[in-house]
């Protein structure tokens, strides 16, 4: 046993519960003697003291309020704090009693069983007191009219609560900081302190009550607190998290937070933390859940590592590829124009032999300024340059321009065009009312995700039909693009919004692409705050799915009219102009 040692918080929280009730009953008894019709002379056995009254009535509140507060930061001086109240409460009130005659003597005891939670100093001190008084009530300095055999009694009674404290106690704290942790966590299992103190990665293992209660030095390495400081207090103050933006991460959307909700595994690559010297670097954290056997969460393991070297160099690469395809995008053009050129009739003359092999180089041309297109908008979407500028828009007239520009593309490939134009969702009977379905997107960039969808559903469907509808409920807006090709395998499903990400089997291999188109789409979708998603099955065909938020009517029209303010900045104040 320690000097002044830590034992686990839920203890802390039985002593208050002591602390609140003793508090409690000494407040009740105060106000029952004041006010009851036998009102109690001041020399009275029983009378309370209205400073132990009023001690007791700070400990109740420190009990309900203080405690709660506190014990979320430090739960030792939290316990602390409830024993001195507890223990000065029933002190004075024992002392104004009759001392070793009180009646309410019997409540020391229950001081004296709490005196060793905090270690040697409250118990040596709590017993010097009690032993203290006695042996001044035997030597008669303090009066009694209890006689010496009494007194002996007493000694022993009052004795046996301070040596159960001991033993009780005694185990708690000499675990030290492990003790801290619910067993049912399985402190053995953390015990194994040195692979945990080995590893590179911060590890972070936090309890019920969210205090901090496993803390390796790669962590304190990260997040500039010292081990001793971050143990026992809330896993918020030690790992506050911000978004891209530079907005904190509010406390129920932190990961660590969602892992107790939703008892699963929560990575987030993107998070940035701010460390205890107020710097703010970039983190990957991935947060798991301990569960019992019910599959309750008793606490959560959170390992995370500063990535903000790797996340500069990665956006130095994206920095290059973005200024090279720029750069690259210039001649490419020029080649692509002079080679358009070369072929026309009306400029040049050339063989057909030559025109068959500027007619190659013309169509690879297209597909390298394809490339170096997706390669910028690809790393724009990444270092967030990619421009979005969102306006409402009718996304059923928006759809109807939209398919009757590209539909060509697949006719051409001799396929079949279906476009259901979301007519359904028109009121009962009519065909002509089709319900406005507004949306707060930019059009441009949705454009491109359509145009995308599209061009891959008829790019990989040798035959059959190629379809694009549009769904609405009162939330959200569908847009789906549906092919009868050759489907996407289940395992591909998963990695097919990633970067350069192409399906390897020989129809992809003889189809030219860039394996950017769907991971520009998601951005953009992402951008536009909705979600991208496909359904497919292999042999049969798959459908990309888009949905996007939609706005209600009133929405729609207040936006509208601030646009419009905008557009033409005067025509709000015209009235008041004088011409
Ligand atoms: P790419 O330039 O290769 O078309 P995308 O990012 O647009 O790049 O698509 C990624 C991969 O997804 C493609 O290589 C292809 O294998 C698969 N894919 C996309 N759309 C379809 C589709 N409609 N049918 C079958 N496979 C598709």
């Amino acid at each position: 046993m320690k000097l002044l040692a830590p034992v686990a918080p839920r203890w802390y929280a039985r002593l208050n519960d002591a602390t609140l009730v003793t508090g409690l009953l000494i407040v009740l008894g105060y106000v029952w003697l004041g006010f009851a019709s036998q009102q109690l002379s001041q020399d009275s056995p029983l009378s309370i003291n209205p400073v132990s009254a009023a001690l007791a009535g700070l400990a109740v509140l420190y009990g309900l309020i203080g405690y709660r507060v506190l014990s979320k930061r430090v739960s030792l001086l939290a316990g602390l704090i409830s024993f001195l109240l507890l223990s000065s409460s029933v002190g004075t009130l024992v002392f104004t009693t009759g001392g070793l005659e009180s009646q309410y003597l019997v409540l020391w005891v229950v001081v004296a069983l709490f005196s060793a939670m905090f270690g040697w100093l409250t118990l040596i001190l709590t017993w010097t007191l009690t032993n203290g008084y006695f042996l001044l009530a035997a030597l008669g300095t303090i009066s009694t009219t209890l006689s010496q055999p009494e007194l002996i009694t007493h000694l022993i009674v009052l004795e046996l609560p301070f040596l159960t404290s001991f033993f009780l106690w005694y185990g708690q704290n000499e675990q030290g900081d492990d003790a801290k942790l619910d067993e049912s966590v399985g402190a053995s299992d953390i015990r194994q302190g040195m692979l945990i103190n080995s590893i590179a990665e911060g590890v972070m293992v936090i309890d019920e009550q969210s205090r901090i209660q496993v803390f390796n030095p790669a962590a304190a390495s990260v997040t500039g607190w010292k081990s001793e400081d971050a143990k026992g207090i809330d896993f918020t103050s030690v790992l506050p998290l911000y978004d891209a933006k530079g907005q904190p991460i509010p406390a129920e959307k932190h990961p660590i937070r969602q892992v107790f909700a939703r008892a699963e595994t929560v990575a987030d690559n993107d998070a940035r933390l701010k460390t205890r010297s107020n710097k703010i670097i970039e983190l990957s954290l991935v947060a798991s859940p301990i569960t019992n056997k019910n599959g309750g969460v008793v606490a959560v393991v959170a390992v995370f590592r500063d990535v903000s070297a790797e996340r500069s160099q990665e956006r130095q690469r994206a920095e290059f590829i973005s200024t090279a395809s720029h750069e690259m995008r210039t001649p490419v053009a020029a080649i692509e124009g002079y080679l358009a050129l070369a072929m026309n009739n009306n400029v040049s003359k050339i063989d057909s032999k030559a025109r068959e092999y500027l007619e190659k180089a013309h169509s690879s041309t297209q597909h390298l300024g394809k490339l170096f297109q997706d390669l910028l908008t690809a790393a724009k979407s990444e270092d967030g340059r990619l421009q979005n500028v969102p306006r409402v828009v009718e996304i059923g007239a928006y759809l109807d321009q939209l398919v009757e520009d590209i539909k060509f593309a697949a006719e051409k490939r001799g396929l079949i065009m279906e476009y259901n134009s979301g007519a359904d969702n028109a009121v009962a009977g009519s065909t002509s009312l089709r319900p406005l379905m507004y949306a707060h997107v930019d059009p441009e960039r949705v454009r491109e995700v359509i145009t995308n969808l599209f061009d891959n559903a008829v790019k990989y469907t040798p035959e059959g039909k190629v379809s694009v509808a549009l769904n609405a409920d009162e939330q959200n807006l569908m847009i789906s693009v549906s092919d009868t090709g050759p489907g996407i395998s289940q395992e591909d499903i998963p990695h097919l919004f990633q970067k350069f990400y192409r399906v390897d089997n020989t129809a992809t291999r003889q189809i030219g692409g860039t394996g950017l188109g769907l991971f520009i789409s998601r951005k953009i979708v992402e951008m536009n705050d909705g979600k991208i998603w496909v359904e497919s099955e292999l042999n049969k065909g798959s459908s990309f799915h888009i949905s996007l938020p939609r706005l209600s009517q009133d929405k729609a029209d207040m936006l509208l009219k601030q646009e419009a303010a905008k557009e033409t900045p005067l025509a709000g104040v015209s009235g008041n102009v004088e011409i």
